[in-house]
């Protein structure tokens, strides 16, 4: 079986689309979506019921919870906070229901999926270096975690000890447990504009990180013509 783990699709339609496209293309016939569906960019309806028609695993990004709740927005930058208010007009309250339902870790497969982190999933702590990793692997008891919530890929291996490793198409060892960070589909900031995801083979055994162009111009004005901040679509521009 193939996957298509992918996530941090922030509602760009055509990032998300392009994303699904090349999967296909590569035989993936399973999907683990790993949260923020929505926030950010101009289509979060759309992005929503594209990623719940897939009926593969999903599970719920801070981005996600923050939209199907009610609460102020005072721990957001203004930025934020700006897209999150129109992204919650934008969704019915039965799409705020499903999103309500999400899991914040979930297995398929013996595959994990967690959006921020397995030590702290819930406060959506931040896996930025090899220390972050190793507190994370102390909860993890599958040979592999996929995550996202940084937006920049990275491929944490635990043997003996604990490392990152720079490949983009690396083999799964039985013996080594792997905390996976797939990019971001919808607003990468790796430096590089084009959506990021990930395929795993589980027959192989190998995961490949690809980077996906797709119709950033579309996008682009489209988040400009429904009023969000216009910095929201400059930055897709820089992958940051
Ligand atoms: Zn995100």
């Amino acid at each position: 079986m193939r996957y298509a783990i992918f996530g941090d699709i922030h509602s760009n339609l055509e990032a998300l689309e392009a994303v699904l496209a090349d999967a296909d293309a590569h035989g993936v016939g399973s999907y683990l979506c790993l949260g923020d569906i929505v926030g950010y960019n101009a289509d979060p309806a759309a992005c929503l019921e594209t990623v719940r028609g897939l009926n593969g695993a999903v599970i719920k990004g801070n981005h996600d919870e923050y939209a199907c709740e009610s609460d102020d927005l005072t721990n957001m930058n203004d930025v934020a906070a700006a897209g999150m208010r129109w992204t919650r007009d934008q969704l019915n309250d039965e799409q705020k229901t499903w999103l309500r339902s999400l899991l914040l870790v979930k297995q398929m497969d013996g595959i994990t999926v967690v959006h921020s982190s397995l030590d702290q999933p819930a406060t959506w702590s931040y896996v930025l270096n090899r220390y972050d990793a190793i507190a994370s692997f102390n909860f993890q008891v599958s040979n592999l975690c996929f995550h996202g919530h940084t937006h920049v890929p990275r491929v944490f291996v635990k043997n003996e000890q604990i490392q990152e490793i720079g490949d983009s198409h690396f083999s799964i060892l039985p013996e080594n447990q792997y905390f996976i960070n797939v990019g971001s589909v919808g607003q990468p900031r790796d430096g590089d504009w084009r959506a990021c995801y990930a395929i795993y083979d589980s027959e192989s055994q190998e995961v490949v990180i690809r980077h996906v162009e797709y119709d950033l111009i579309t996008c682009q004005h489209k988040i400009i013509a429904c009023g969000l901040p216009r910095y929201l679509a400059e930055r897709l521009a820089l992958g940051k």
